[in-house]
C-alpha cells in the first residue's frame, strides 16, 4: 500500500488491486446478447456469500441505504408495525426512514455499545399474540458503536413465539466479513453494500429476498418505483436490468467475489478476528484505553470503537493520525 493514504474507516475500505484493475473497462451495450453473462457470473457468487440457496440476491445502482428501503417498500403497507431495536446511528437511521415512510416502529432504546436485547425481543413477540408485529429488523453490525449482534438469536426468538414476522438484517458492514447466515438463521430480507466486505467502491446497493418476503410484494401497499423488486426480477430473469446497470462496479463485483472465493468465507472470518483480536489487545490491554462495545459478546471484528479518553478531543486525535502517519480513522459517530 506504498504511496497511499492507509484507510481505516469502515467504509468504504481499500479497494484490492486486483478489483480495482478488474473495473477498468471500456463501456458496452447492457442490451446486448453478451451482457446476461456477466449477471450469471455475479449471482451465484453473491448466495455463496449471502450462505442461501433459496434466496434471491438483488443488485441495484444505489448505496446500502436504497436497500433498506427496499427490503421496507416491497413487503409492508402503510401504518404496518415493525420492531426495532436502536442502539447507535446507523440502527437510528434504518428506524427514522421507516418512520419517514409511514410504519408504525416499536422502538425499544438500548444503551449505547450494547446490540440487539434478545430477551425484549422474546418477550415483546410472544406478546404480540394478534400479530401485529409484521417485520423486526435487526441490524447485524452497528458500525457506529462496535457492536454484532446474535441474528440465530432473534429467529429463536421469532420461532419460539411462533411469530410469522418478518426478519429484516442490516449486514452493510458484516456481509462477507462476519459470519452471516442467511438461510440458517430464517433471515427474510438482508441489507447490504458494495463498499465494506465486498471490497468495492460504493454504488451497489446488495440486497438478498426469501421466498416468504418476495410473495408479500403481492399485498404490500407501499409506494415503491424505483426500488420495485418486481421490475428487477422481470429484467434479471433474462439477464438484464430494468435501468442502466452500474457496469463497471459489477466487473469489480465479478473479481471480489473470486477473491472471497478462494480464500474461503471461513477463512476470511477467521483473518478478521485474528486482526481484531489485535487492535483491541493493542487498545485494551496496550494503551489502557476503553472500548464502545460494553461486553466482550457485543465485540465487532470489522469495527473497533475506541474511546477517547476524557479531556482529549477525538477530532484532534483523528487529524494527527492523518497529518503524521497518513492513517485516516473513522470519527465517532
Ligand atoms: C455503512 C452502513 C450503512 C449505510 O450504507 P450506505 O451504503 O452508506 O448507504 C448502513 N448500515 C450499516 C450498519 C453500515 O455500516
Amino acid at each position: 500500500m506504498a504511496g497511499r493514504n492507509f484507510l481505516f474507516v469502515p467504509g468504504p475500505t481499500n479497494v484490492p488491486d486486483r478489483v480495482l484493475r478488474a473495473m477498468v473497462v471500456s463501456m458496452e451495450d447492457h442490451r446486448s446478447p453478451k451482457f446476461p453473462a456477466l449477471t450469471n457470473e455475479m449471482m451465484p457468487g453473491l448466495k455463496k456469500v449471502f450462505r442461501t440457496e433459496h434466496g434471491t440476491p438483488f443488485i441495484f445502482p444505489s448505496s446500502g441505504t436504497g436497500c433498506w428501503e427496499a427490503a421496507v417498500t416491497n413487503t409492508l403497507s402503510p401504518g404496518d408495525r415493525v420492531l426495532a431495536a436502536r442502539f447507535g446511528q446507523f440502527s437510528h437511521l434504518w428506524i427514522d426512514m421507516c418512520t419517514r415512510l409511514g410504519l408504525d416502529v416499536q422502538i425499544v432504546d438500548c444503551e449505547w455499545g450494547t446490540g440487539v436485547p434478545l430477551q425484549q425481543y422474546a418477550d415483546i413477540l410472544k406478546a404480540d399474540t394478534g400479530h401485529k408485529i409484521k417485520a423486526v429488523l435487526a441490524c447485524h453490525n452497528e458500525t457506529a458503536t462496535g457492536v454484532t449482534s446474535d441474528i440465530a438469536g432473534v429467529r429463536e426468538a421469532l420461532d419460539e413465539a411462533k411469530h410469522p414476522a418478518l426478519l429484516f438484517v442490516d449486514c452493510v458492514s458484516s456481509l462477507g466479513s462476519i459470519d452471516f447466515r442467511f438461510d440458517d438463521w430464517g433471515v427474510d430480507m438482508a441489507v447490504s453494500g458494495s463498499q465494506k466486505g465486498l471490497m468495492l467502491p460504493a454504488g451497489l446497493g446488495i440486497l438478498c429476498a426469501s421466498q416468504k418476503a418476495l410473495a408479500m410484494r403481492e399485498s404490500a401497499q407501499m409506494k415503491r418505483a424505483y426500488f420495485d423488486l418486481g421490475d428487477m426480477m422481470t429484467s434479471n430473469a433474462t439477464g438484464y436490468f430494468p435501468y442502466t446497470p452500474a457496469l463497471s462496479l459489477m466487473y469489480g463485483l465479478v473479481e471480489s467475489l473470486k477473491m472471497i472465493e478462494e480464500e474461503g468465507l471461513d477463512n476470511i472470518f477467521a483473518r478478521h478476528h485474528y486482526l481484531a483480536e489485535g487492535v483491541r489487545a493493542a487498545a485494551i490491554k496496550g494503551w489502557g484505553l476503553k472500548l464502545c462495545a460494553k461486553e466482550a459478546k457485543w465485540y465487532s471484528d470489522t469495527v473497533s470503537a475506541i474511546l477517547v479518553p476524557e479531556g482529549k478531543n477525538g477530532a484532534e486525535v483523528i487529524a494527527r493520525a492523518y497529518r503524521r502517519y497518513n492513517v485516516s480513522l473513522g470519527a465517532g459517530l
